[in-house]
């Protein structure tokens, strides 16, 4: 069942189409003139709307023209009404975005056959659509931990850092780096590692705000952007991860393992970052001095 708009100033057609298209189990409701139409249609949208081209006030040149000049309607498919048969009419109201045109006065058949053909590329239209966002999905993630990939990070990073720079905000990056996790392998083997880097992933996840972002920085590396978050708070977050790392018990094979990890944190504004580059340096130096502070510990590279 789809919801169709039909737009006629003629009862006569209204009741027609009404009972034709009922019939075929779509649900319509009607407007009687561009105006009421254009009312209709920043409501509830309908799946389809039938538009008649001579109309009283505003014609349906008009109503088409601003159906797909709205970018909340305009990808409903519109077919207009036309008792004319004048090749330049038609013409036109297909040049205007229409998908196709009936003539009045119509056969029932035509006229559920061109709707429905119209519905059917709408919703083939959609699903196609789908597609395309799970595939950008899929481009954008790490196929072991399903967080996003490095490219998508840095891509990520280059927004936040000018949208920081541009409303005057606070950003902090924080890296992440399992400890001794060539030892982890070689000790429990590489698969092991694999689980261990897939539960530190979601672990990640818990951690961080929605608006928060986590990747797969690389390897046994993950990364954390944190929009509008000073030191303070992103000292805190890394400090809560580092804790709930430390004492939790991954769980493989029936075995209960432990890993820690150590976290490099950098913060925008700063007087040595200017880019999202400069930002994922200071991190990674920061990582580096946690490392060799000890490891299972966070640093940061701006001074309090
Ligand atoms: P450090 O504390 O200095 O970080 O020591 P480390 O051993 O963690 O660091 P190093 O860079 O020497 O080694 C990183 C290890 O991470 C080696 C590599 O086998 C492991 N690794 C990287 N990617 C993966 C992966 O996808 N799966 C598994 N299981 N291991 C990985
Ligand atoms: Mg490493
Ligand atoms: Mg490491």
């Amino acid at each position: 069942m789809a919801k169709i708009l039909l737009v006629d100033d003629s009862k006569l057609i209204m009741e027609f189409g009404k009972s034709i298209l009922s019939n075929e189990g779509h649900a319509v409701s009607y407007a009687q003139n561009g105006g009421e139409a254009l009312e209709m249609l920043s409501g509830e949208k309908p799946d389809l709307v039938l538009l008649d081209v001579v109309m009283p006030g505003m014609d349906g040149y008009e109503v088409c023209k601003r159906i797909k000049a709205d970018e909340k309607t305009h990808d409903i498919p519109v077919i207009m009404l036309t008792s004319k048969d004048e090749t330049e009419d038609k013409i036109k109201g297909l040049n205007l975005g229409a998908v196709d045109y009936v003539t009045k006065p119509f056969d029932a058949g035509e006229l559920v056959a061109r709707v429905n053909t119209q519905l059917r590329v709408k919703e083939l239209h959609e699903a196609l659509q789908e597609k395309n966002r799970q595939l950008q999905e899929l481009a954008n993630k790490d196929g072991l931990t399903n967080l996003y990939n490095h490219r998508y990070l840095q891509e990520q990073l280059l927004k936040e850092i000018d949208r920081a720079k541009r409303y005057d905000l606070t950003l902090s990056f924080v890296l992440v780096d399992i400890d001794h996790f060539k030892h982890f392998n070689d000790t429990y083997g590489h698969q092991t590692g694999d689980v261990i880097l897939k539960t530190l992933g979601e672990l990640l996840l818990k951690i961080v705000r929605d608006s928060d972002m986590a990747a797969r920085y690389g390897g046994e590396e993950f990364a954390l952007i944190l929009p509008h978050t000073n030191f303070t708070t992103a000292r805190e977050t890394a400090e809560r991860l580092r804790k709930t790392v430390e004492s939790y018990d991954f769980e493989v094979d029936n075995n209960q393992l432990q890993i820690t990890i150590s976290l490099g944190l950098a913060c925008f504004p700063h007087e040595t970052i200017e880019t999202s580059k400069d930002l994922v340096e200071s991190a990674d130096k920061a990582l580096y001095t946690a490392k060799n502070n000890g490891r299972n510990r966070v640093e940061m590279y701006c001074p309090e």
